[in-house]
């Protein structure tokens, strides 16, 4: 069975064809600059990389070249497009409306526009490539997996904000958490690597990258997790803030002169480690910067480490113990400074780290990076977001 997974931003597209007798990626890329003049396509396959400038007005035209390099005779992986089973879809928000990976009908796509407010920077995107690829593919098997299904399974206490009940039932204002699909493959090759049962397992999953979440996972389901109704709580981020009392929004609006939503692009685009370090969103420009003595640099790294321990501690409490912590994305399993300062200070609950095992250049394999006698096992997991994507829709068929 062959899979298609598509995920769509607002103007660009990123695509794997992957084969899932042996989940083996047969070629992958993405479209740049949909609707925006200047569009290219970056196609990989057979270990060649593959250029093409050419514009692509909707996301329609993008699918539409995506598919000529399928089926291209040099730079294609498949005969026709008849081979490409079923097409998964990444879309980052559910609401309440859709709890597990669902199959596209018209219906669910008139639900899909109902929810779209729920993620306005994502979901409309989403909605574009699925109608995108209904108009150039008709017929074929379409799934839409969710980044909040497998947030799904948190327990009300922890998903409710504590408003007035009322307005949680008429808005659905609540926790739904995000990077799911990295969270649940993450936990699964944890259990995997140690040759445990997930059911068994208490793990935290450490998704740190230019947008970061951690999730408490017992027993392979997630009960808690630090991005809220949108994916600006939490931890500090890239350019976001992660959590912070709303009084000090307002507080700041009034003071700046910004409406609320002035306030929420400034929580959005220009809080988190850039804010607070005046350098920059990337990790790499703020250990530079941090070495050249740079204090606001070094105040940002420290902010962001000391937040990802205190949602460990919080999750070791919420889970009544611990067996793994997981790291992952860009951050996650790219920097042994950030690793050791967010597990130091855990070695009362059982964590030790060992600094040797940590101190490694990302090869793209599990590193166990814990010491022989830690009783809590730290593992660097590299995330594969597009393989649950096809699994979740082998699944669905
Ligand atoms: P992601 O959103 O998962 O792609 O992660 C992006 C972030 O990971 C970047 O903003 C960097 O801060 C960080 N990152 C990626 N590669 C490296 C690296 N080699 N060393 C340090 N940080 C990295």
């Amino acid at each position: 069975m062959k899979i298609l997974v598509i995920n769509a931003g607002s103007s660009s597209l990123k695509y794997q064809l992957i084969d899932m007798e042996n989940e083996e990626v047969l070629a992958k890329g993405g479209c740049e600059r949909i609707g925006i003049p200047g569009g290219k396509l970056t196609h990989k396959a057979h270990g060649e990389t593959y250029i093409i400038e050419r514009e692509m007005p909707t996301h329609t035209d993008a699918i539409a070249l995506v598919l000529d390099e399928l089926v291209d005779k040099t730079a294609g992986v498949i005969a026709s497009m008849e081979e490409i089973d079923a097409v998964g879809h990444r879309v980052v928000a559910s609401g309440e409306a859709f709890k597990k990976t669902t199959l596209v009908t018209d219906d669910v796509m008139v639900t899909m526009d109902e929810i779209a407010e729920l993620a306005p920077l994502h979901n409309p995107a989403a909605i574009l490539g699925v109608n995108a690829c209904r108009a150039v593919m008709p017929g074929k098997k379409m799934a839409l997996v969710f980044d909040t299904s497998f947030h799904a399974t948190m327990p009300d206490y922890a998903y409710m904000y504590a408003i007035d009940y009322d307005d949680y039932k008429a808005y659905h204002v609540r926790k739904y958490g995000a990077h799911g699909t990295s969270h649940k493959y993450v936990s699964g090759e944890a259990a995997k690597y140690l040759g445990r049962d997930i059911a068994s397992l208490k793990i935290v999953t450490c998704h740190l990258g230019n947008g970061s979440s951690i999730s408490a996972v017992k027993g392979g389901k997630c009960i808690d997790t630090s991005m809220g109704f949108t994916p600006l709580a939490g931890v500090p981020m890239g350019t976001r803030s992660g959590d912070i009392d709303v009084a000090a929004i307002d507080f700041l609006c009034d003071k700046k002169g910004m409406t609320m939503s002035e306030g929420l692009t400034y929580l959005n685009k220009r809080s988190g480690v850039l804010g607070i370090s005046g350098v920059s969103s990337d990790f790499r420009d703020l250990a530079a910067a941090k070495e050249a003595g740079n204090d606001r640099a070094r105040l940002a790294l420290d902010m962001f480490c000391y937040d990802c321990k205190k949602y460990i501690g919080a999750y070791m409490a919420a889970m009544g113990g611990l067996d793994v912590i997981v790291f992952t994305a860009g951050i996650g399993e790219n920097t042994p400074d950030v690793r050791e300062a967010v597990v130091s200070g855990l070695e009362a609950f059982g964590v030790k780290l060992d600094a040797a095992a940590n101190n490694y250049r990302n090869d793209g394999a599990v590193h166990e990076i814990s010491a022989k006698d830690s009783a809590v096992k730290i593992l660097v997991i590299p995330t594969n977001e597009e393989l649950v994507i096809a699994r979740e829709t082998a699944a669905l068929l």
